[in-house]
């Protein structure tokens, strides 16, 4: 039976393709040494050795024609990590950035925040390195149905139920169900962030951003800090999940400032204009730049005017700090400005947004820190109350489920408390949510033999 530093080094030297699951198996297998000391069952049922490797990883072609009648060819993958739990549960990534190393780290942090919750729900990811950007709705809906064609044959209610995440929203959702139906006639909740009339749960979209900020609220209050309201806070991001921490954020009296896409950061100092983002992000689908049209008097600071290894989110003084963009956005220098200014509390919409560097800085400088496993799980939750619905034929109210997201998001924040306490690191939520998370799943795995 390997030991921690053993199996780490097994996979020393990351390569550019497995550097983001390298950097995510690493800090859990670090933070859960002492939960391995404590009881020798995992080391004997060498659940780690286990846990690292994927169930199994679906590769295939998606071929599809564009508008020019041209075939274009893309790669589509599921990966489905571990069902000790439930099953495989988690988002499709559309992104020319997604390869199999993107979606193995994505896939393995399911595994733990899907256990956070508390719900019977595996970990899983998949996607393609199709951009939907700048494609035509029909175009996006071939795609998706070509992607279906292959992804149907691995999916299913009680099997692997996937979702969206960046560049997979309610349209894309609604033509890969579309495409699910044709091909096997069957009505099945095998999707979730469905589109309400036809089997979706009321605040799907809602549910990852305003789960973060609930989240956030009930960090605060079990560390006896001040609350958001009337607090200046930064976002980054402009997708599903910045724009609904920033609806919660106002809800709440705070002062979201911020926004930011790929090509810039809008900065308005008296807050952001939450329905002109939503028009321009869900509707129109435009860059920030534009905001400036209708709010000349706010900022913008294009992406290549600011230091590579920086964001310039980061650099504006704030009590709460959101990174709702994607992996690593948040560096260590970005860290450096944010404590500097006076941060006081770092929450993780996106998955895995702060890099080592920028997580080991907040911690050691004391920052109420909410990782993403534990502080974005609100989304998969509610994508579990879809699961729920569908399975009862039945529909939640608006208030229901809003109700029953608070409680996940509290329990899972008093959860990741009472883990660091008994485990000798109070205060640390890093270490608290994967010792919580892997511990369910182990002795999930434990119970259910080889
Ligand atoms: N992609 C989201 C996440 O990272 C949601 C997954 C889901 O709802 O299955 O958790």
């Amino acid at each position: 039976m390997m030991n921690v530093n053993d199996l780490i080094k097994k996979f020393e030297k990351p390569t550019d393709s497995n550097q983001l699951f390298y950097q995510a198996m690493e800090e859990v297998v670090l933070s859960i040494a002492p939960l391995l000391d404590s009881d020798d069952r995992y080391k004997k049922n060498a659940i780690l050795e286990r846990l690292v490797v994927p169930d199994r990883v679906i590769k295939f072609k998606v071929e599809w024609f564009d508008d020019n009648q041209n075939i274009q060819v893309n790669t589509g993958y599921r990966i489905q990590f571990n069902n000790a739990l439930g099953p495989y549960k988690g988002g499709l990534r559309f992104h020319p950035t997604v390869n199999e190393g993107v979606l193995k780290f994505l896939a393995f942090e399911q595994i733990f925040k899907n256990s956070l919750t508390g719900l019977p729900i595996g970990g899983g990811k998949g996607g393609s390195d199709f951009d939907p950007k700048g494609k035509s709705d029909f175009e996006v809906m071939k795609f998706c149905s070509a992607f279906m064609t292959e992804l149907h044959k691995y999916i299913g209610p009680r099997v692997d139920v996937p979702a969206g995440d960046i560049g997979v929203g309610a349209r894309e959702i609604g033509y890969l169900f579309g495409e699910y139906k044709k091909i096997t006639s069957k009505y099945d909740g095998i999707l979730t962030g469905k589109p309400f009339m036809f089997g979706g749960s009321l605040m799907r979209p809602e549910a990852t951003g305003y789960g973060l900020i609930y989240f956030t609220e009930t960090m605060l209050e079990l560390e006896n800090k001040e609350p958001l309201t009337g607090k200046i806070c930064t976002v980054s991001g402009s997708g599903n999940v910045a724009l609904h921490a920033i609806e919660k954020l106002y809800h709440l009296g705070a002062i979201p400032v911020t926004c930011s896409d790929s090509k810039g950061t809008i900065y308005h100092k008296e807050g952001v204009d939450l329905d002109l983002l939503k028009d321009m992000k869900f509707n129109r689908r435009v860059s920030l730049e534009e905001y400036l049209e209708v709010h000349p008097e706010a900022t913008y600071i294009p992406a290549e005017d600011y230091p590579a290894d920086g964001h310039a989110v980061w650099d504006i003084p704030c009590y709460g700090a959101f990174p709702c963009a994607t992996q690593n956005e948040l560096t260590g220098m970005d860290a450096q400005n944010l404590i500097a200014n006076g941060v006081e509390v770092v929450a993780e919409g996106a998955n895995m947004p702060c890099t080592t560097k920028a997580t080991n800085d907040f911690l050691n400088h004391k920052i109420c820190f909410g990782p993403a496993k534990a502080a974005n799980a609100g989304g998969v939750a509610v994508s579990e109350f879809e699961m729920a619905q569908n399975a009862s034929m039945g529909k939640w109210s608006f208030e229901k489920v809003d109700q029953k997201l608070k409680t996940t998001m509290q329990q899972i924040a008093k959860r990741v408390v009472l883990t660091a306490k008994d485990y000798g690191v109070e205060g640390n939520y890093v270490d608290g949510a994967n010792i919580a998370g892997f511990k369910r799943v182990a002795d999930a795995m434990i119970a259910e033999g080889i």
